[in-house]
């Protein structure tokens, strides 16, 4: 058994402890493994575990993994963008993601919803909520994200799914709960108000317990996965 294998299944006795100790049922929540930095080659050894959801953060990288994966044959594996999204970067993730979950304001929306090849089904979006005010830089605030999620809602080839959130890292798990609680409680809120949405990202290799505890739908798991990232090399 290859290391990425073994760890994928720790990670998924992980993900089904979490969701039996909280009464929910396992298959409710999905494991997007997190290849940035780790060439394609890993991607191969994780899809040959089954895996079949990849999470990527840099446009260059991930574009050119996505192309080299489907060019070798490897067309069935789901691709979601997670990182930060400039303007000018939104074309290539438009033709070639199935999802972005890093949606931070109106304009990066529209842009891929303008530039969605038409043979392509809707690009499926999270709009990614700073839940940690001061200690994160990332992500709409919280005060702003109901207008941007029904701005996003009504663009014609997106499909908003939910929320993302990067909560800061913290050490016990009723300190990384409160964050996923504030993004659930807020994320049962759009849906009182009508939106229909059915995803809650959150949670990572250190913390997807907590997060699973508060509702997440989809983890976006790397280094349990994969191992420590070098970022030396890239
Ligand atoms: C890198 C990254 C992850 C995975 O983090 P790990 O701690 O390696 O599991 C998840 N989400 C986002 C947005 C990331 O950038």
């Amino acid at each position: 058994m290859t290391p990425i294998f073994a760890n994928l299944q720790a990670v998924k006795a992980r993900i089904d402890a979490a969701a039996r100790a909280c009464g929910r049922d396992p298959s409710a929540v999905s494991l997007l493994a997190v290849a940035k930095t780790w060439p394609a080659e890993c991607v191969v050894e994780a899809a040959a575990a089954g895996q079949r959801a990849f999470g990527e953060n840099y446009v260059q990288e991930g574009c050119d993994k996505i192309d080299q994966l489907r060019a070798a044959g490897h067309s069935d594996l789901e691709w979601h963008f997670i990182g930060p999204l400039q303007s000018n970067k939104t074309r290539p993730v438009a033709e070639r993601f199935d999802w972005v979950h890093s949606i931070d304001r109106l304009k990066i929306a529209q842009r891929l919803s303008e530039q969605r090849p038409a043979d392509l089904p809707p690009l499926q979006v999270c709009v990614q909520v700073n839940i940690s005010g001061e200690a994160s830089k990332s992500g709409c605030d919280l005060d702003q994200a109901a207008e941007l999620c029904r701005a996003v809602a009504a663009l014609p080839n997106l499909t908003l799914r939910g929320l993302m959130a990067i909560p800061a890292p913290a050490e016990d798990e009723a300190a990384q709960r409160e964050p996923c609680r504030r993004l659930r409680q807020f994320y049962e809120q759009l849906r009182a108000e009508g939106l229909v949405l059915d995803t809650l990202s959150m949670g990572m290799s250190h913390d997807l317990e907590a997060a699973v505890a508060e509702g997440a739908t989809i983890v976006r798991v790397g280094t349990a996965i994969f191992g420590a990232r070098d970022y030396s090399k890239t």
